[in-house]
C-alpha cells in the first residue's frame, strides 16, 4: 500500500530525502543545472530534493502562468496535439462530459466542444480563465482540482502536461477518481522521465550536462511509466495503457533555427519512436512525451 506523506504547506521549500510517495529511502539520481533529483527504487518516482510548498506553487501558476506560459497555446502550437488526444480518448469512450485539469486558456475545451463533448476546465490563472470565458464562453472553474466541487458523473478527465507540476500528484489522481463515473477514463500526458533522465545521465558522463539540459524537461517530478502505472493502480484505475504522444508544434525553448526545422525535427523524433513502439509491441517507448489512459474501476 502506498504511504501518503503530506508535504508541509507553510514553508516555501521542503527538503525531501525520502520518496514523498511511498516513504522509501531515495537515492541520488541526477543533477540538472543546480537541481538535484532522487529516484525511488521501490515505486520508481523521480523527485526533486527540494520542493516548493503547495501555496507557493499554486501562486506561481495563478500569478505568472498567462504572461510566461500561454504563448504556445495562443499561437495554436498545440491544436494538432489536442486533436490527437481527442482521437485517442474517442477510440475508448463515446463523447460525454469531460473535465480538463489545468486547462490554460481553454483551447482543448474548444476542440472537445466542436466534437460534441460537454467540456469543463479547471485553471488557477484568472487571466487564462477570463480569456477562455470571454473568447469562447467556456465553463472554466477558477482554482485547483483540490478546490473544485463537482459530482461523480464525468466520462473523462484529462491532465495534459499538468501532473508533473503538481506538489502532490497522487492527491490529484485520487481526487480525479472521485469525479469520474465508474468505468470513466483518465488521460495523462507527461514528459518521458526515462528518456530525459537517460540522456541527462549520458551527457553528464561526457561533460555536456549543462549544454544538454535545455533540451530536456524536468519539473517538480519526472515520471516513468513504472511510477505512473503504480500510482494509477493504487488510486483505483485499471486497463492502464501507455504510448508515445504526438508532439506539439512549438519551440518554447528556442532550440531550433526556424519553425520548419522545428516541425521536421519533432516529426522525425515522433515517427522513429512510434516505429519502435509498434515493433516492440509498446514495450519500448522512446518518445520525449508519453500518454496514458486508464479506467476507473467499478466498486467491488
Ligand atoms: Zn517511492
Amino acid at each position: 500500500m502506498k504511504q501518503k506523506r503530506s508535504i508541509c504547506l507553510s514553508l516555501n521549500q521542503i527538503k525531501m530525502k525520502n520518496c514523498p510517495y511511498c516513504g522509501n529511502n531515495g537515492k541520488f539520481y541526477l543533477k540538472v543545472y543546480s537541481r538535484i533529483y532522487h529516484r525511488c527504487s521501490k515505486c520508481d518516482l523521480i523527485y526533486k530534493d527540494f520542493q516548493e510548498s503547495y501555496d507557493k506553487s499554486v501562486a506561481v501558476y495563478r500569478d505568472k502562468y498567462f504572461s510566461k506560459y500561454s504563448s504556445e497555446q495562443l499561437r495554436g502550437n498545440r491544436n494538432k496535439l489536442f486533436e490527437s488526444i481527442l482521437n485517442r480518448i474517442e477510440r475508448k469512450r463515446q463523447v460525454g462530459r469531460l473535465l480538463d485539469v489545468g486547462t490554460g486558456c481553454g483551447f482543448f475545451l474548444v476542440a472537445a466542444q466542436k466534437r460534441g463533448w460537454k467540456p469543463a476546465g479547471i485553471e488557477p490563472s484568472m487571466q487564462s480563465v477570463e480569456f477562455g470565458r470571454k473568447k469562447s464562453r467556456l465553463d472554466i472553474f477558477h482554482g485547483t482540482l483540490m478546490e473544485y466541487a463537482g459530482d461523480a458523473k464525468l466520462d473523462a478527465i484529462t491532465f495534459i502536461n499538468v501532473l508533473e507540476h503538481s506538489v502532490e500528484p497522487w492527491q490529484e489522481i485520487e481526487r480525479a477518481g472521485k469525479f469520474l463515473k465508474p468505468g470513466g477514463l483518465i488521460y495523462i500526458r507527461f514528459p518521458n522521465g526515462l528518456v530525459h533522465g537517460k540522456i541527462q545521465l549520458l551527457a553528464s558522463r561526457i561533460g555536456l550536462s549543462n549544454r544538454v539540459g535545455r533540451f530536456l524537461v524536468f519539473h517538480k517530478y519526472s515520471f516513468t511509466p513504472g511510477y505512473i502505472r503504480r500510482l494509477l493502480s493504487d488510486s483505483g484505475f485499471s486497463e492502464i495503457t501507455f504510448q508515445n504522444s504526438q508532439l506539439s508544434e512549438g519551440d518554447p525553448g528556442g532550440l531550433f533555427s526556424n519553425v520548419f526545422v522545428t516541425r521536421a525535427a519533432k516529426r522525425s523524433f515522433y515517427l522513429v519512436a512510434k516505429a519502435i513502439e509498434i515493433i516492440t509491441h509498446k514495450q519500448l517507448l522512446l518518445g520525449p512525451s508519453l500518454e496514458v489512459t486508464a479506467t476507473k474501476r467499478y466498486a467491488g
